[in-house]
Protein backbone atom coordinates (compact mmCIF):
# COMPACT_ATOMS: atom_id res chain seq x y z
CA UNK A 1 0.00 0.00 0.00
CA UNK A 2 1.17 3.69 -1.21
CA UNK A 3 1.20 5.55 1.97
CA UNK A 4 1.02 9.54 0.55
CA UNK A 5 1.39 12.45 2.45
CA UNK A 6 -1.48 15.15 2.31
CA UNK A 7 -0.77 17.54 -0.24
CA UNK A 8 -1.53 21.48 -1.43
CA UNK A 9 -3.78 21.63 -3.99
CA UNK A 10 -5.67 24.81 -5.28
CA UNK A 11 -5.10 25.94 -1.41
CA UNK A 12 -7.22 23.33 -0.33
CA UNK A 13 -6.20 20.55 1.94
CA UNK A 14 -6.70 18.24 -0.18
CA UNK A 15 -6.49 14.26 0.77
CA UNK A 16 -4.40 11.47 -1.40
CA UNK A 17 -5.56 8.06 -2.04
CA UNK A 18 -4.74 5.30 -4.25
CA UNK A 19 -8.54 5.20 -5.58
CA UNK A 20 -11.57 6.87 -5.13
CA UNK A 21 -15.01 5.32 -5.66
CA UNK A 22 -17.93 7.14 -6.13
CA UNK A 23 -21.38 4.96 -5.13
CA UNK A 24 -22.19 2.57 -2.31
CA UNK A 25 -24.19 0.32 -4.45
CA UNK A 26 -23.82 -3.11 -5.35
CA UNK A 27 -20.66 -1.48 -7.74
CA UNK A 28 -18.95 0.91 -5.44
CA UNK A 29 -19.38 -1.46 -2.56
CA UNK A 30 -17.89 -4.65 -4.43
CA UNK A 31 -14.69 -1.70 -5.84
CA UNK A 32 -13.90 -1.07 -2.07
CA UNK A 33 -13.46 -4.22 -1.27
CA UNK A 34 -11.72 -5.58 -4.51
CA UNK A 35 -9.23 -2.01 -4.49
CA UNK A 36 -8.70 -2.62 -0.31
CA UNK A 37 -7.83 -6.52 -0.91
CA UNK A 38 -5.43 -5.20 -3.45
CA UNK A 39 -3.69 -2.88 -0.49
CA UNK A 40 -4.88 0.16 -1.97
CA UNK A 41 -5.99 3.13 0.42
CA UNK A 42 -9.52 3.46 -0.91
CA UNK A 43 -12.28 5.77 -0.10
CA UNK A 44 -15.61 5.22 -1.37
CA UNK A 45 -18.41 8.90 -1.30
CA UNK A 46 -21.89 8.20 -1.14
CA UNK A 47 -24.72 10.91 -1.40
CA UNK A 48 -26.81 8.28 1.20
CA UNK A 49 -26.29 7.35 4.81
CA UNK A 50 -25.47 3.90 4.33
CA UNK A 51 -24.69 1.76 1.48
CA UNK A 52 -26.90 -0.08 -0.86
CA UNK A 53 -27.44 2.58 -3.85
CA UNK A 54 -30.47 2.10 -5.48
CA UNK A 55 -32.14 0.30 -2.58
CA UNK A 56 -31.57 2.50 -0.14
CA UNK A 57 -33.33 5.10 -1.61
CA UNK A 58 -35.87 3.38 -3.04
CA UNK A 59 -38.20 2.28 -0.13
CA UNK A 60 -41.61 2.77 -1.73
CA UNK A 61 -44.32 0.22 -0.32
CA UNK A 62 -44.50 -2.96 -2.65
CA UNK A 63 -40.69 -2.22 -4.00
CA UNK A 64 -38.84 -5.49 -4.83
CA UNK A 65 -36.58 -7.18 -7.37
CA UNK A 66 -37.78 -8.52 -10.76
CA UNK A 67 -34.50 -10.54 -10.56
CA UNK A 68 -34.54 -13.77 -8.87
CA UNK A 69 -32.59 -13.28 -5.30
CA UNK A 70 -29.64 -15.95 -5.92
CA UNK A 71 -28.82 -13.92 -9.22
CA UNK A 72 -28.99 -10.58 -7.58
CA UNK A 73 -26.23 -11.37 -5.03
CA UNK A 74 -22.54 -11.43 -5.42
CA UNK A 75 -20.96 -13.72 -6.42
CA UNK A 76 -16.99 -13.16 -5.15
CA UNK A 77 -17.38 -14.11 -1.92
CA UNK A 78 -18.09 -18.12 -0.90
CA UNK A 79 -18.23 -17.20 2.46
CA UNK A 80 -21.11 -15.13 2.02
CA UNK A 81 -23.46 -17.35 -0.58
CA UNK A 82 -22.91 -19.78 2.72
CA UNK A 83 -24.07 -17.34 5.12
CA UNK A 84 -26.77 -15.06 3.51
CA UNK A 85 -30.25 -16.85 3.25
CA UNK A 86 -32.75 -15.91 0.73
CA UNK A 87 -36.35 -15.95 2.36
CA UNK A 88 -38.02 -15.06 -0.85
CA UNK A 89 -37.53 -16.19 -4.54
CA UNK A 90 -38.00 -12.31 -5.82
CA UNK A 91 -36.55 -10.20 -2.42
CA UNK A 92 -38.32 -7.40 -1.32
CA UNK A 93 -36.23 -4.23 -0.95
CA UNK A 94 -35.78 -4.51 3.15
CA UNK A 95 -34.46 -8.15 2.74
CA UNK A 96 -31.97 -7.20 -0.43
CA UNK A 97 -31.07 -3.54 1.85
CA UNK A 98 -30.41 -5.90 4.53
CA UNK A 99 -27.96 -8.51 2.20
CA UNK A 100 -25.86 -5.18 1.13
CA UNK A 101 -26.01 -4.08 5.41
CA UNK A 102 -25.15 -7.82 6.04
CA UNK A 103 -22.25 -7.59 3.15
CA UNK A 104 -20.69 -3.89 4.42
CA UNK A 105 -20.64 -5.45 7.92
CA UNK A 106 -19.25 -8.98 7.35
CA UNK A 107 -16.02 -6.74 4.93
CA UNK A 108 -16.31 -3.79 6.73
CA UNK A 109 -17.29 -1.78 4.18
CA UNK A 110 -18.24 0.93 5.87
CA UNK A 111 -15.02 2.40 7.69
CA UNK A 112 -13.68 3.38 3.92
CA UNK A 113 -17.05 5.67 3.06
CA UNK A 114 -17.84 9.04 3.13
CA UNK A 115 -21.43 9.05 3.65
CA UNK A 116 -23.90 12.29 3.03
CA UNK A 117 -21.48 13.24 0.85
CA UNK A 118 -21.65 14.13 -2.67
CA UNK A 119 -18.63 14.63 -5.28
CA UNK A 120 -19.27 18.34 -7.27
CA UNK A 121 -16.60 17.94 -9.49
CA UNK A 122 -13.45 15.48 -10.55
CA UNK A 123 -10.61 17.08 -12.93
CA UNK A 124 -7.49 15.53 -13.88
CA UNK A 125 -4.46 17.18 -13.46
CA UNK A 126 -2.57 16.18 -16.14
CA UNK A 127 0.58 16.87 -14.34
CA UNK A 128 0.22 15.06 -11.14
CA UNK A 129 -1.78 12.40 -13.00
CA UNK A 130 -4.19 12.37 -10.65
CA UNK A 131 -7.87 12.74 -10.40
CA UNK A 132 -9.05 15.77 -8.20
CA UNK A 133 -12.35 15.07 -6.48
CA UNK A 134 -14.69 18.05 -5.02
CA UNK A 135 -17.25 17.15 -2.49
CA UNK A 136 -20.38 19.22 -0.94
CA UNK A 137 -18.74 18.64 2.84
CA UNK A 138 -15.83 20.77 1.51
CA UNK A 139 -13.40 17.83 1.17
CA UNK A 140 -10.85 17.54 -1.47
CA UNK A 141 -9.73 14.05 -2.30
CA UNK A 142 -7.02 12.87 -4.79
CA UNK A 143 -6.17 9.62 -6.21
CA UNK A 144 -4.25 8.38 -9.43
CA UNK A 145 -7.71 6.02 -10.12
CA UNK A 146 -11.33 6.99 -9.77
CA UNK A 147 -13.73 4.74 -10.17
CA UNK A 148 -17.97 6.01 -11.13
CA UNK A 149 -20.23 3.28 -9.43
CA UNK A 150 -22.84 5.54 -9.66
CA UNK A 151 -25.77 3.51 -10.66
CA UNK A 152 -27.83 3.80 -13.75
CA UNK A 153 -31.02 4.42 -11.87
CA UNK A 154 -29.75 7.20 -9.56
CA UNK A 155 -31.17 10.43 -10.72
CA UNK A 156 -34.99 10.92 -9.63
CA UNK A 157 -36.99 13.31 -12.56
CA UNK A 158 -40.27 14.63 -11.28
CA UNK A 159 -43.58 14.69 -14.13
CA UNK A 160 -43.03 17.80 -16.37
CA UNK A 161 -46.48 19.00 -15.10
CA UNK A 162 -46.89 22.27 -13.65
CA UNK A 163 -47.79 23.29 -9.88
CA UNK A 164 -46.16 20.39 -8.33
CA UNK A 165 -44.89 23.55 -5.41
CA UNK A 166 -48.70 24.30 -4.80
CA UNK A 167 -49.54 21.16 -4.02
CA UNK A 168 -50.71 21.10 0.02
CA UNK A 169 -51.16 17.22 0.69
CA UNK A 170 -48.46 14.50 1.23
CA UNK A 171 -46.29 14.76 -1.94
CA UNK A 172 -43.73 11.46 -1.88
CA UNK A 173 -41.43 10.42 -4.86
CA UNK A 174 -40.74 6.87 -4.91
CA UNK A 175 -37.29 6.95 -5.96
CA UNK A 176 -36.62 9.07 -2.08
CA UNK A 177 -39.18 7.75 0.12
CA UNK A 178 -39.04 8.69 3.60
CA UNK A 179 -37.67 6.73 6.01
CA UNK A 180 -40.86 6.45 8.25
CA UNK A 181 -43.83 4.94 7.88
CA UNK A 182 -46.53 6.33 5.59
CA UNK A 183 -50.08 5.67 6.69
CA UNK A 184 -52.70 5.26 3.27
CA UNK A 185 -55.75 4.15 5.28
CA UNK A 186 -58.91 6.11 4.41
CA UNK A 187 -57.06 8.60 2.23
CA UNK A 188 -57.86 9.68 -1.62
CA UNK A 189 -54.08 8.57 -2.86
CA UNK A 190 -53.04 9.69 -6.39
CA UNK A 191 -50.50 8.35 -8.47
CA UNK A 192 -48.66 9.80 -11.38
CA UNK A 193 -46.24 6.82 -13.05
CA UNK A 194 -46.86 3.22 -14.70
CA UNK A 195 -43.42 1.50 -15.86
CA UNK A 196 -41.86 -0.66 -12.73
CA UNK A 197 -42.31 1.47 -9.99
CA UNK A 198 -45.25 2.45 -10.21
CA UNK A 199 -46.98 -1.09 -10.97
CA UNK A 200 -45.35 -2.14 -7.48
CA UNK A 201 -46.75 1.01 -5.87
CA UNK A 202 -50.09 0.63 -7.44
CA UNK A 203 -50.56 -3.26 -6.26
CA UNK A 204 -49.75 -2.32 -2.78
CA UNK A 205 -51.02 1.05 -1.92
CA UNK A 206 -54.73 0.07 -3.57
CA UNK A 207 -55.03 -2.65 -0.95
CA UNK A 208 -54.44 -0.13 1.74
CA UNK A 209 -55.88 3.70 0.56
CA UNK A 210 -59.15 4.65 0.79
CA UNK A 211 -59.65 5.66 -2.78
CA UNK A 212 -56.44 4.82 -5.15
CA UNK A 213 -56.47 7.00 -8.66
CA UNK A 214 -53.87 6.00 -11.02
CA UNK A 215 -53.22 8.71 -13.79
CA UNK A 216 -51.73 6.41 -16.66
CA UNK A 217 -50.37 7.66 -19.66
CA UNK A 218 -48.87 4.72 -21.27
CA UNK A 219 -49.43 1.64 -19.67
CA UNK A 220 -46.65 -1.27 -19.66
CA UNK A 221 -46.42 -4.72 -19.96
CA UNK A 222 -46.96 -6.44 -16.74
CA UNK A 223 -46.47 -10.40 -16.42
CA UNK A 224 -47.02 -12.50 -13.44
CA UNK A 225 -44.31 -12.71 -10.82
CA UNK A 226 -45.78 -15.75 -9.27
CA UNK A 227 -43.11 -15.18 -5.86
CA UNK A 228 -42.42 -18.16 -3.52
CA UNK A 229 -40.73 -18.59 -0.03
CA UNK A 230 -37.66 -19.92 -0.24
CA UNK A 231 -38.08 -23.31 1.30
CA UNK A 232 -35.10 -24.32 4.32
CA UNK A 233 -34.68 -27.37 1.63
CA UNK A 234 -34.32 -25.41 -1.52
CA UNK A 235 -31.90 -22.60 0.32
CA UNK A 236 -29.67 -25.34 1.23
CA UNK A 237 -29.32 -27.28 -2.49
CA UNK A 238 -29.09 -23.87 -4.06
CA UNK A 239 -26.08 -23.10 -1.71
CA UNK A 240 -24.24 -26.14 -2.99
CA UNK A 241 -24.72 -25.58 -6.41
CA UNK A 242 -23.78 -21.52 -6.21
CA UNK A 243 -20.38 -22.57 -8.11
CA UNK A 244 -21.80 -24.15 -10.93
CA UNK A 245 -24.54 -21.14 -10.71
CA UNK A 246 -22.09 -18.32 -10.69
CA UNK A 247 -20.14 -20.17 -14.15
CA UNK A 248 -23.09 -20.69 -15.84
CA UNK A 249 -24.33 -16.72 -14.98
CA UNK A 250 -20.81 -15.59 -16.65
CA UNK A 251 -22.11 -17.73 -20.18
CA UNK A 252 -25.60 -16.46 -19.36
CA UNK A 253 -26.83 -13.01 -21.79
CA UNK A 254 -28.86 -11.76 -18.68
CA UNK A 255 -25.75 -12.04 -16.26
CA UNK A 256 -28.65 -14.46 -14.46
CA UNK A 257 -29.47 -18.03 -14.68
CA UNK A 258 -32.82 -17.74 -16.43
CA UNK A 259 -32.58 -20.41 -19.35
CA UNK A 260 -32.44 -19.06 -22.89
CA UNK A 261 -33.11 -20.57 -26.50
CA UNK A 262 -32.33 -20.54 -29.80
CA UNK A 263 -36.12 -21.60 -30.59
CA UNK A 264 -37.12 -18.70 -32.87
CA UNK A 265 -41.05 -18.09 -32.48
CA UNK A 266 -42.28 -19.27 -35.09
CA UNK A 267 -40.21 -22.61 -35.25
CA UNK A 268 -43.47 -24.19 -33.49
CA UNK A 269 -46.65 -25.02 -34.99
CA UNK A 270 -49.54 -22.36 -33.93
CA UNK A 271 -50.98 -24.78 -30.97
CA UNK A 272 -47.60 -25.38 -29.77
CA UNK A 273 -46.84 -21.55 -29.57
CA UNK A 274 -50.00 -20.91 -27.21
CA UNK A 275 -49.12 -24.19 -25.31
CA UNK A 276 -45.54 -22.48 -24.97
CA UNK A 277 -46.95 -18.69 -23.92
CA UNK A 278 -49.33 -20.40 -21.48
CA UNK A 279 -46.48 -22.14 -19.90
CA UNK A 280 -44.57 -18.98 -20.03
CA UNK A 281 -48.01 -16.88 -18.14
CA UNK A 282 -47.84 -20.09 -15.55
CA UNK A 283 -44.18 -19.86 -14.50
CA UNK A 284 -44.23 -16.50 -14.07
CA UNK A 285 -41.06 -14.48 -14.14
CA UNK A 286 -39.39 -13.37 -17.11
CA UNK A 287 -40.10 -16.88 -18.76
CA UNK A 288 -41.21 -15.61 -22.31
CA UNK A 289 -37.70 -14.45 -22.98
CA UNK A 290 -36.06 -17.69 -22.26
CA UNK A 291 -39.18 -19.31 -24.33
CA UNK A 292 -38.59 -17.54 -28.21
CA UNK A 293 -35.22 -15.89 -28.90
CA UNK A 294 -36.29 -13.38 -31.46
CA UNK A 295 -39.05 -11.82 -29.15
CA UNK A 296 -36.81 -8.38 -29.84
CA UNK A 297 -35.93 -8.39 -33.40
CA UNK A 298 -38.94 -9.85 -35.23
CA UNK A 299 -41.75 -7.69 -34.66
CA UNK A 300 -44.59 -10.29 -36.11
CA UNK A 301 -43.46 -12.78 -33.36
CA UNK A 302 -43.35 -9.61 -30.84
CA UNK A 303 -46.59 -8.62 -31.76
CA UNK A 304 -48.03 -12.08 -31.12
CA UNK A 305 -46.54 -12.44 -27.55
CA UNK A 306 -48.22 -9.10 -26.92
CA UNK A 307 -51.64 -10.11 -27.89
CA UNK A 308 -51.61 -12.98 -26.13
CA UNK A 309 -50.68 -10.50 -22.78
CA UNK A 310 -53.46 -7.69 -23.84
CA UNK A 311 -55.65 -11.15 -24.14
CA UNK A 312 -55.30 -11.70 -20.35
CA UNK A 313 -55.81 -8.14 -19.46
CA UNK A 314 -58.97 -8.84 -20.99
CA UNK A 315 -59.49 -11.95 -19.26
CA UNK A 316 -58.63 -10.60 -15.54
CA UNK A 317 -59.98 -6.89 -15.79
CA UNK A 318 -63.55 -6.42 -15.18
CA UNK A 319 -64.20 -3.52 -16.40
CA UNK A 320 -64.02 -3.55 -20.06
CA UNK A 321 -63.32 0.27 -20.44
CA UNK A 322 -60.53 0.09 -18.10
CA UNK A 323 -58.93 -3.35 -19.36
CA UNK A 324 -58.65 -1.45 -23.24
CA UNK A 325 -56.79 1.55 -21.10
CA UNK A 326 -54.68 -1.20 -19.99
CA UNK A 327 -53.96 -2.53 -22.54
CA UNK A 328 -50.27 -1.68 -24.24
CA UNK A 329 -50.53 -1.15 -28.20
CA UNK A 330 -47.80 0.89 -30.26
CA UNK A 331 -45.06 -0.34 -29.13
CA UNK A 332 -43.36 -3.62 -28.76
CA UNK A 333 -43.81 -5.76 -25.77
CA UNK A 334 -39.97 -5.40 -24.34
CA UNK A 335 -39.18 -3.04 -25.40
CA UNK A 336 -39.72 -0.98 -21.85
CA UNK A 337 -38.50 -2.85 -19.03
CA UNK A 338 -40.86 -5.85 -18.64
CA UNK A 339 -42.81 -5.24 -15.18
CA UNK A 340 -43.13 -8.53 -13.10
CA UNK A 341 -46.39 -7.95 -10.79
CA UNK A 342 -48.57 -9.42 -7.84
CA UNK A 343 -52.09 -9.56 -9.15
CA UNK A 344 -51.58 -6.24 -10.24
CA UNK A 345 -54.70 -6.27 -12.85
CA UNK A 346 -56.77 -7.51 -10.41
CA UNK A 347 -55.92 -4.13 -8.26
CA UNK A 348 -58.05 -2.64 -11.16
CA UNK A 349 -61.27 -5.07 -9.96
CA UNK A 350 -61.23 -3.52 -6.41
CA UNK A 351 -64.23 -0.70 -5.75
CA UNK A 352 -61.84 1.41 -4.15
CA UNK A 353 -59.24 2.25 -7.47
CA UNK A 354 -59.52 4.14 -10.47
CA UNK A 355 -57.81 4.12 -13.68
CA UNK A 356 -57.23 7.91 -15.32
CA UNK A 357 -56.24 7.14 -18.53
CA UNK A 358 -54.18 10.20 -19.48
CA UNK A 359 -54.30 9.66 -23.63
CA UNK A 360 -58.20 10.73 -23.48
CA UNK A 361 -57.82 12.85 -20.14
CA UNK A 362 -54.58 14.60 -20.14
CA UNK A 363 -53.10 16.29 -17.01
CA UNK A 364 -53.55 19.58 -16.70
CA UNK A 365 -51.85 20.70 -13.49
CA UNK A 366 -51.19 20.03 -9.98
CA UNK A 367 -53.24 21.75 -7.86
CA UNK A 368 -53.78 22.83 -4.09
CA UNK A 369 -56.02 20.50 -3.68
CA UNK A 370 -54.98 17.76 -6.43
CA UNK A 371 -54.70 16.24 -10.04
CA UNK A 372 -56.66 18.88 -12.56
CA UNK A 373 -57.04 16.57 -16.10
CA UNK A 374 -58.79 18.12 -18.94
CA UNK A 375 -62.36 16.72 -17.25
CA UNK A 376 -61.91 18.56 -14.24
CA UNK A 377 -60.06 18.57 -10.40
CA UNK A 378 -59.28 14.82 -8.49
CA UNK A 379 -59.03 15.69 -5.08
CA UNK A 380 -56.23 13.88 -3.14
CA UNK A 381 -54.49 13.88 -0.01
CA UNK A 382 -51.80 12.00 -0.62
CA UNK A 383 -49.58 12.28 -4.61
CA UNK A 384 -47.53 9.73 -5.59
CA UNK A 385 -45.20 10.44 -8.56
CA UNK A 386 -43.60 7.13 -9.76
CA UNK A 387 -42.20 8.76 -12.47
CA UNK A 388 -38.45 7.48 -13.44
CA UNK A 389 -35.07 8.76 -13.67
CA UNK A 390 -32.61 10.82 -16.13
CA UNK A 391 -31.45 7.17 -16.45
CA UNK A 392 -27.77 5.80 -17.42
CA UNK A 393 -26.15 8.96 -18.18
CA UNK A 394 -27.85 11.06 -15.60
CA UNK A 395 -25.05 10.52 -12.48
CA UNK A 396 -22.23 11.04 -14.21
CA UNK A 397 -23.55 14.11 -15.79
CA UNK A 398 -24.84 15.77 -12.74
CA UNK A 399 -21.02 16.99 -11.77
CA UNK A 400 -18.51 18.12 -13.36
CA UNK A 401 -16.02 15.87 -14.77
CA UNK A 402 -13.12 17.38 -16.70
CA UNK A 403 -10.59 14.86 -18.53
CA UNK A 404 -7.60 15.77 -20.40
CA UNK A 405 -7.32 19.43 -22.30
CA UNK A 406 -10.22 20.23 -20.54
CA UNK A 407 -12.59 18.22 -21.97
CA UNK A 408 -16.08 18.39 -20.27
CA UNK A 409 -17.88 15.03 -20.03
CA UNK A 410 -21.20 16.67 -20.54
CA UNK A 411 -19.34 18.09 -24.12
CA UNK A 412 -18.22 14.78 -25.21
CA UNK A 413 -21.23 13.31 -24.84
CA UNK A 414 -23.40 15.90 -25.95
CA UNK A 415 -25.01 13.60 -28.80
CA UNK A 416 -25.65 10.68 -26.19
CA UNK A 417 -22.80 8.44 -24.08
CA UNK A 418 -20.00 7.06 -26.42
CA UNK A 419 -16.86 5.15 -23.91
CA UNK A 420 -14.96 1.75 -24.75
CA UNK A 421 -17.13 -1.48 -23.08
CA UNK A 422 -19.35 0.77 -20.92
CA UNK A 423 -15.46 1.05 -18.43
CA UNK A 424 -13.25 3.94 -20.23
CA UNK A 425 -13.37 6.85 -22.23
CA UNK A 426 -10.98 8.24 -24.77
CA UNK A 427 -9.72 11.59 -23.01
CA UNK A 428 -10.44 10.72 -19.88
CA UNK A 429 -7.74 8.91 -18.36
CA UNK A 430 -7.81 7.03 -15.70
CA UNK A 431 -11.40 7.39 -15.16
CA UNK A 432 -13.35 3.92 -14.91
CA UNK A 433 -17.46 3.49 -14.77
CA UNK A 434 -19.22 0.25 -13.53
CA UNK A 435 -22.37 -1.06 -15.40
CA UNK A 436 -21.91 2.64 -17.78
CA UNK A 437 -24.31 3.71 -20.32
CA UNK A 438 -22.48 1.30 -23.14
CA UNK A 439 -22.11 -1.54 -21.79
CA UNK A 440 -25.39 -4.19 -21.11
CA UNK A 441 -26.16 -2.00 -18.08
CA UNK A 442 -29.86 -2.13 -17.95
CA UNK A 443 -29.99 -5.06 -19.80
CA UNK A 444 -28.81 -7.84 -17.57
CA UNK A 445 -28.29 -8.56 -14.14
CA UNK A 446 -26.29 -5.04 -12.74
CA UNK A 447 -24.61 -7.15 -10.16
CA UNK A 448 -23.23 -9.79 -12.20
CA UNK A 449 -21.68 -6.82 -14.94
CA UNK A 450 -20.43 -4.81 -11.98
CA UNK A 451 -18.34 -7.62 -10.63
CA UNK A 452 -17.15 -8.16 -13.99
CA UNK A 453 -16.63 -4.33 -14.30
CA UNK A 454 -14.79 -4.01 -11.25
CA UNK A 455 -12.86 -7.05 -11.52
CA UNK A 456 -11.38 -6.05 -15.04
CA UNK A 457 -10.33 -2.66 -13.89
CA UNK A 458 -8.05 -3.92 -10.93
CA UNK A 459 -6.31 -6.10 -13.83
CA UNK A 460 -5.72 -3.49 -15.42
CA UNK A 461 -4.76 -1.29 -12.70
CA UNK A 462 -2.05 -4.68 -11.75
CA UNK A 463 -0.85 -4.28 -15.40
CA UNK A 464 0.09 -0.79 -15.24
CA UNK A 465 1.82 -1.50 -11.89
CA UNK A 466 3.81 -3.86 -13.32
CA UNK A 467 4.76 -2.15 -16.21
CA UNK A 468 5.15 1.39 -14.49
CA UNK A 469 2.59 3.03 -16.08
CA UNK A 470 1.42 6.39 -14.44
CA UNK A 471 -2.39 6.82 -17.31
CA UNK A 472 -4.69 4.67 -19.34
CA UNK A 473 -7.17 5.45 -22.01
CA UNK A 474 -8.70 3.86 -24.82
CA UNK A 475 -7.54 5.04 -28.79
CA UNK A 476 -10.01 7.00 -30.41
CA UNK A 477 -9.90 4.07 -32.90
CA UNK A 478 -10.79 1.80 -30.09
CA UNK A 479 -13.63 3.60 -28.20
CA UNK A 480 -15.27 4.42 -31.71
CA UNK A 481 -14.92 0.78 -32.80
CA UNK A 482 -16.74 -0.59 -29.68
CA UNK A 483 -19.11 2.10 -30.45
CA UNK A 484 -20.09 1.04 -33.76
CA UNK A 485 -20.48 -2.29 -32.63
CA UNK A 486 -22.82 -1.72 -30.18
CA UNK A 487 -24.88 0.68 -33.02
CA UNK A 488 -24.68 -2.16 -35.18
CA UNK A 489 -26.45 -4.48 -32.77
CA UNK A 490 -28.83 -2.26 -31.65
CA UNK A 491 -29.70 -1.71 -35.71
CA UNK A 492 -32.27 -4.83 -35.86
CA UNK A 493 -33.43 -4.36 -31.76
CA UNK A 494 -36.80 -3.41 -31.22
CA UNK A 495 -35.97 -1.61 -28.17
CA UNK A 496 -35.91 1.27 -30.01
CA UNK A 497 -39.31 1.18 -31.10
CA UNK A 498 -40.75 2.44 -27.90
CA UNK A 499 -40.03 5.87 -25.72
CA UNK A 500 -38.61 5.04 -22.87
CA UNK A 501 -35.31 5.74 -20.64
CA UNK A 502 -33.98 2.85 -22.25
CA UNK A 503 -33.17 5.34 -25.77
CA UNK A 504 -33.36 8.43 -23.00
CA UNK A 505 -36.58 9.56 -24.65
CA UNK A 506 -38.26 10.24 -20.74
CA UNK A 507 -36.10 13.26 -20.50
CA UNK A 508 -36.80 16.26 -22.52
CA UNK A 509 -33.83 17.09 -24.28
CA UNK A 510 -31.57 14.42 -23.57
CA UNK A 511 -30.02 12.80 -27.31
CA UNK A 512 -32.45 9.82 -27.70
CA UNK A 513 -30.64 6.33 -29.31
CA UNK A 514 -29.86 2.58 -27.78
CA UNK A 515 -26.53 3.37 -26.60
CA UNK A 516 -26.41 -0.26 -24.69
CA UNK A 517 -24.69 -3.36 -25.68
CA UNK A 518 -27.73 -5.23 -26.39
CA UNK A 519 -25.40 -8.23 -27.34
CA UNK A 520 -26.34 -9.32 -23.57
CA UNK A 521 -23.44 -10.53 -20.75
CA UNK A 522 -21.89 -13.25 -21.77
CA UNK A 523 -20.36 -11.96 -24.94
CA UNK A 524 -19.76 -8.37 -23.66
CA UNK A 525 -18.26 -10.18 -20.99
CA UNK A 526 -16.29 -11.99 -23.64
CA UNK A 527 -14.92 -8.57 -25.23
CA UNK A 528 -14.19 -7.32 -22.15
CA UNK A 529 -11.39 -10.68 -21.31
CA UNK A 530 -9.96 -10.42 -24.65
CA UNK A 531 -8.46 -6.78 -23.94
CA UNK A 532 -7.42 -7.90 -20.88
CA UNK A 533 -5.98 -11.05 -23.00
CA UNK A 534 -4.82 -9.26 -25.50
CA UNK A 535 -2.11 -6.67 -22.99
CA UNK A 536 -4.65 -3.93 -23.86
CA UNK A 537 -4.29 -3.64 -27.35
CA UNK A 538 -5.92 -0.57 -28.06
CA UNK A 539 -5.29 1.76 -25.04
CA UNK A 540 -2.36 4.30 -24.83
CA UNK A 541 -0.49 4.52 -21.53
CA UNK A 542 2.30 6.96 -20.13
CA UNK A 543 4.61 5.55 -18.52
CA UNK A 544 6.00 7.05 -15.31
CA UNK A 545 8.72 4.39 -14.27
CA UNK A 546 10.39 1.73 -15.35
CA UNK A 547 8.65 -1.93 -14.86
CA UNK A 548 8.30 -3.14 -11.39
P1 LIG B 1 -40.16 4.39 -15.82
O1 LIG B 1 -40.17 3.01 -16.28
O2 LIG B 1 -39.38 5.40 -16.58
O3 LIG B 1 -41.67 4.85 -15.70
C1 LIG B 1 -42.01 6.18 -15.44
C2 LIG B 1 -43.49 6.33 -15.58
O4 LIG B 1 -43.85 7.68 -15.28
C3 LIG B 1 -44.02 6.04 -16.97
O5 LIG B 1 -45.22 5.34 -16.87
C4 LIG B 1 -44.24 7.45 -17.53
O6 LIG B 1 -45.19 7.52 -18.55
C5 LIG B 1 -44.73 8.14 -16.29
N1 LIG B 1 -44.66 9.59 -16.41
C6 LIG B 1 -43.56 10.37 -16.45
N2 LIG B 1 -43.92 11.66 -16.60
C7 LIG B 1 -45.26 11.68 -16.65
C8 LIG B 1 -46.23 12.71 -16.80
N3 LIG B 1 -45.87 14.00 -16.93
N4 LIG B 1 -47.54 12.37 -16.82
C9 LIG B 1 -47.91 11.07 -16.69
N5 LIG B 1 -47.05 10.07 -16.55
C10 LIG B 1 -45.74 10.36 -16.53
O7 LIG B 1 -39.62 4.49 -14.29
P2 LIG B 1 -39.74 3.40 -13.12
O8 LIG B 1 -41.09 2.82 -13.08
O9 LIG B 1 -39.20 4.06 -11.91
O10 LIG B 1 -38.78 2.26 -13.57
C11 LIG B 1 -37.44 2.54 -13.94
C12 LIG B 1 -36.65 1.25 -13.94
O11 LIG B 1 -36.30 0.91 -12.61
C13 LIG B 1 -37.39 0.05 -14.44
O12 LIG B 1 -37.50 0.02 -15.83
C14 LIG B 1 -36.56 -1.07 -13.86
O13 LIG B 1 -35.41 -1.31 -14.61
C15 LIG B 1 -36.17 -0.48 -12.53
N6 LIG B 1 -37.11 -0.98 -11.52
C16 LIG B 1 -37.08 -2.31 -11.27
C17 LIG B 1 -37.95 -2.83 -10.37
C18 LIG B 1 -37.90 -4.27 -10.13
O14 LIG B 1 -36.85 -4.86 -10.12
N7 LIG B 1 -39.04 -4.91 -9.96
C19 LIG B 1 -38.86 -2.03 -9.71
C20 LIG B 1 -38.87 -0.68 -9.97
C21 LIG B 1 -37.98 -0.16 -10.90
P3 LIG B 1 -44.71 7.61 -20.08
O15 LIG B 1 -44.16 6.27 -20.39
O16 LIG B 1 -45.93 7.96 -20.83
O17 LIG B 1 -43.66 8.67 -20.13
Amino acid sequence: MREEPMSKSNSTQAERVDVLVVGAGFGGMYAVYKFREMGKKVVGIEAGSNVGGVWYWNRYPGARCDLMSVDYSYGFSPEIEQEWTWSEQFAAQPEILAYANFVADRLDLRKDFRFDTRVTSAIWDEEAKLWRATTDTGAVLEAPYAIMSTGPLSIPKDPDIPGIDRFKGELYRAQKWPHHDVDFAGKRVGVIGTGSTGIQIIQEVGRKAGELFVFQRTPSFTLPMRNREITPDYAAEMKKHYRQMRAAMKMNPTGGTRPVTSRPYFSLPPDQRIEAMEQAWINGGHTFLGTFADLMVNEEANEAVADFVRDKIGQIVEDPVAAEALKPRGYPIFARRPCLDTEYYETYNLPNVHLVDCKKDAIVEITEKGIRTESGETELDMLIFATGYDALTGALLAFDVVGRNGLRLKDKWKDGPVSHLGITMTGFPNLFATTGPNGPAALANIITISENDVDWIADLITHMEAKGLSAVEPTQETEDAWMTRVAELAAPSLIRKANTWWVGSNVKGKPTGLTMFVGGFAKYREACEAVAASGYEGYAFDRVSEPA
